[in-house]
C-alpha cells in the first residue's frame, strides 16, 4: 500500500509537468500594445495601431491587447495597465508624460525582464523621462536638446556620438529609402539581405540620447536633397535595461510606411526577440530588394486616406508606392 501512495503524486506531477510543456509551446506571446495622445494629428494612432495589431496576430505568435492612455493632463485613475501579465509591451504612444506612480511601475517591469518594442512615434514621446530615454537610447521632438544627449548616428561605417547643440528629430519628405543591415547575425536581421528598401516614410534625423547599452542593427543614408543629415541615421536598434530587452523601430510613421513587407518583417521579428530573447519567424517571400520597394497592399489600405488615394486624388505615400490604380 505504500508504494501505491508513492506512485500515485508522481504519475499526477509527470502528467501535470506534460500539460505545463504543452500549454507553454503553444500559448500565444502576450503582448500589451499602448497608444493615445499624440502631438497634433500627424500621428495618427487610430489607424496605425488596428494595422499594428494585425500585422503580430496574423504569424499566429502573439495575442494582442490594446490599452489606450489618457492624455498627459487627463484623468490616469482608471489607467492601470498590469504591464505584468505581459510578456512585451509595443508602444505606439507619444505622450507628454505620465504620473510617476505608473512610471514607477513600467520602469520596474522593464528592469525585471519585461519586453519594450518602440515604434516610430514612441520615439517621440516623454522627453523628461530619464528611464524611458535610457530604454528607447535616441529620440526626437518635444522640445529635446542638447541636454537630453548627443546625437547619435554612422560615419564611416561606425556609430559616433555628436555633442554638438541643437534641437532634436528632423524629417524630410515621405519618399523611399534604403536601409543597410549593420548586424546581420543578430536574429532579428538573420538571413535578410544586407541592403533592402523600406517603402515611402520619414525617415528620422538628429535624433539625441544616452544611446546605452545600444545595438544599432540597422542605418538609413539621410538624404541632403530631401531636408537630410547626410549622415547614415539609426533606424533600428536593440537595447537593455536592466534585464529587459528593447526593439526601437524609428519607422513606421503611417499606412504607407507599416505596409513595407521589411517593416512588418523586423516588426514581428522584434517583438517576438524582446519577449523570448529569440526569434522563430523565417523571412517571408517578396521580401524588398536593394532596388525596390515591397509592400502589402492589403495593410496600406487600412488607411481611409490611402484607399481614397487610389480612386481619386492620390496622397503621396499612395503616389511614391504607385500601386495599381482601380
Ligand atoms: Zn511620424
Amino acid at each position: 500500500m505504500k508504494r501505491l501512495t508513492i506512485t500515485v503524486p508522481k504519475a499526477l506531477v509527470i502528467i501535470l509537468f506534460c500539460v505545463a510543456v504543452a500549454h507553454g509551446a503553444t500559448h500565444p506571446i502576450r503582448v500589451l500594445l499602448l497608444d493615445g495622445e499624440s502631438a497634433g494629428t500627424y500621428h495618427n494612432w487610430q489607424v496605425t495601431t488596428p494595422i499594428l495589431k494585425k500585422e503580430l496576430e496574423e504569424t499566429g505568435l502573439f495575442e494582442v491587447t490594446v490599452a489606450t492612455a489618457p492624455h498627459a493632463d487627463g484623468d490616469f485613475s482608471n489607467f492601470k495597465p498590469e504591464f505584468s501579465r505581459y510578456q512585451v509591451v509595443v508602444s505606439n504612444l507619444d505622450s507628454a508624460d505620465w504620473p510617476p506612480e505608473l512610471r514607477s511601475e513600467f520602469e520596474q517591469y522593464i528592469h525585471n525582464g519585461g519586453g519594450f518594442v518602440a515604434v516610430h512615434a514612441a520615439d517621440n514621446a516623454f522627453p523628461n523621462w530619464p528611464a524611458y530615454n535610457q530604454m528607447i537610447g535616441i529620440g526626437g521632438w518635444r522640445g529635446r536638446t542638447e541636454t537630453a544627449g548627443p546625437r547619435w548616428y554612422f560615419k564611416d561605417g561606425k556609430l559616433v556620438s555628436d555633442p554638438t547643440p541643437g534641437r532634436a528629430g528632423a524629417h524630410g519628405a515621405r519618399l523611399p529609402f534604403q536601409i543597410v543591415v549593420r548586424d546581420p547575425e543578430h536574429p532579428i536581421m538573420k538571413g535578410l539581405p544586407p541592403v533592402w528598401m523600406h517603402a515611402p516614410d520619414e525617415l528620422y534625423g538628429t535624433l539625441r540620447g544616452p544611446g546605452e547599452n545600444m545595438t544599432v542593427l540597422a542605418t538609413a543614408h539621410s538624404d541632403p536633397q530631401n531636408k537630410g543629415t547626410g549622415n547614415d541615421e539609426p533606424m533600428l536598434m536593440v537595447l537593455k535595461y536592466g534585464t529587459g530587452r528593447i526593439f526601437h523601430t524609428a519607422m513606421g510613421h503611417d499606412a504607407a510606411a507599416l505596409s513595407g513587407v521589411g517593416f512588418i518583417t523586423t516588426f514581428q521579428r522584434g517583438t517576438e526577440w524582446a519577449a523570448t530573447g529569440k526569434v522563430t519567424q523565417k523571412a517571408p517571400a517578396g521580401f524588398p530588394t536593394a532596388e525596390t520597394v515591397s509592400y502589402r497592399v492589403d495593410i496600406a489600405e487600412m488607411d481611409p486616406d490611402f484607399r481614397r488615394g487610389q480612386t481619386g486624388t492620390r496622397t503621396p505615400a499612395a503616389n511614391a508606392l504607385q500601386p495599381p490604380l482601380k
